[in-house]
């Protein structure tokens, strides 16, 4: 049993299990189990406490210090043009934020602070402040935040009240106690303040409810009570924007929220029933692929995708099948390696590949293994996830 992370339901038992090891957002194994529970409260969803959250993410969670480019395409239009996701994110939060001129804006859970950087640079009127539990971005932010701008680990005290406006990319989806984070979020507005907040939308993307490190798994439903619990009125979530995520828009409330009224009971009946959804999906994947790797026991093998989905099918097949490469049309990971194979272009399939595993979005994968010539010729076997 487990309480709800947002409205503090009783939630008696997981509605997914599988043994350890569980898979991270950034593609690496940790010796926990993976368990998902589903409220019938709110319509929230959330993975289990990871261990020792704080040394996580000061030191083991690093995205992007490598490089500019490492990890941030997020899509690659038909053309094979690759788009950037802070360019996308910067350029969301423009539009949804009215930004009054001049405006202090603080980049919660920063990063590197590429989005913020990237709003700046469009309009140099901002104030950019950044913050972030971790040191390791100190040089990304200097020469462009003022050293006084800039916090790790602890907000200064005198930054209560300050923002018109904050930003937190792919950030609440990681913390224990999110109504907590908002309530902090909300305490470092200024009346009349704006947040933008971006999270995985589990049901665009059903990978996301067994990533390790994503605690929570929001629905609408329970995004609109975790804001209401924390003194924000809801104003926009754009799930159109930005494939998989919901960009929500909320604003500081002055007076308390109106809970959640009967109109939306169905609203978290439905939600809860998508969650369990996946859950249902997820076990039978599993036994889906342990079937596949027997049935393709010691068959030359390529998975298609090095994300996600294409990780997790690696941990379960490599013990059966001869698991030679991975294939990927995201140009950036293209000649690197991953899980010790090669990652190449899906037109660079080796003619001696006997079955190709596909690690991509259930629902998404058809529509691109589609338009990929190589993946169907003939005596060549397809194993999806989904059937
Ligand atoms: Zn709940």
């Amino acid at each position: 049993m487990t309480a709800c992370r947002v409205c503090g339901a009783h939630i008696a038992k997981a509605s997914y299990e599988a043994s350890a090891p569980a898979l991270t957002s950034m593609m690496a194994f940790i010796d926990i189990p993976t368990l998902a529970y589903v409220c019938d409260g709110c319509g929230h969803a959330q993975c289990a406490d990871l261990p020792d959250i704080e040394t996580f993410y000061d030191t083991t969670y690093r995205i992007s210090l490598e490089s500019d480019d490492h990890d941030q395409i997020f899509a690659v239009t038909a053309d094979g043009t690759p788009i950037y996701r802070t360019d996308h994110q910067a350029a969301i939060g423009l539009r949804l934020l009215d930004l009054p001129q001049g405006a202090a804006i603080l980049d919660y859970g920063a990063g590197k602070a590429t989005t913020l950087r990237k709003m700046c640079a469009a309009r140099p009127d901002l104030h950019p402040h950044v913050f972030d539990v971790s040191r390791d971005y100190v040089p990304a932010w200097d020469g462009w935040v003022a050293g006084e701008d800039q916090a790790t680990y602890t907000v200064p005290e005198a930054w209560a009240g300050r923002f018109d406006a904050i930003i937190s990319h792919f950030v609440i989806e990681h913390v224990a106690e999110p109504v907590g984070f908002l309530k902090t979020l909300r305490a470092l507005l200024a009346p009349g303040g704006r947040v933008l907040l971006s999270m995985p939308d589990v049901a665009a993307n059903p990978g996301d409810m067994t990533v390790a490190d994503h605690l929570n798994h929001f629905s609408r439903a329970s995004l609109n009570r975790a804001l209401q619990l924390s003194g924000f009125a809801l104003e926009t979530i754009d799930s159109d924007a930005f494939p998989g995520a919901f960009f929500a828009v909320a604003l500081r409330s002055e007076e308390p929220v109106a809970m959640a009224i009967d109109g939306d009971r169905q609203e978290i009946a439905a939600a809860a029933a998508k969650a369990r959804e996946i859950c249902d999906f997820w076990k039978q994947a599993t036994r889906r692929l342990d079937g596949a790797a027997k049935q393709f026991s010691g068959k030359r093998a390529a998975v298609y995708g090095s994300g996600f989905y294409g990780s997790w099918i690696c941990s379960r097949i490599e013990a059966d099948v001869d698991f030679r490469v991975f294939l990927d049309q995201n140009p950036q990971l293209q000649g690197s390696t991953h899980f010790n194979r090669p990652v190449l272009a899906p037109a660079n399939l080796d003619q001696d590949v006997d079955v190709v595993f596909v690690g991509l979005n259930p629902l998404k994968a058809r529509a691109a293994i589609a338009g990929q010539a190589a993946l169907h010729r003939p005596g060549l076997d397809l194993v999806w996830i989904d059937g």
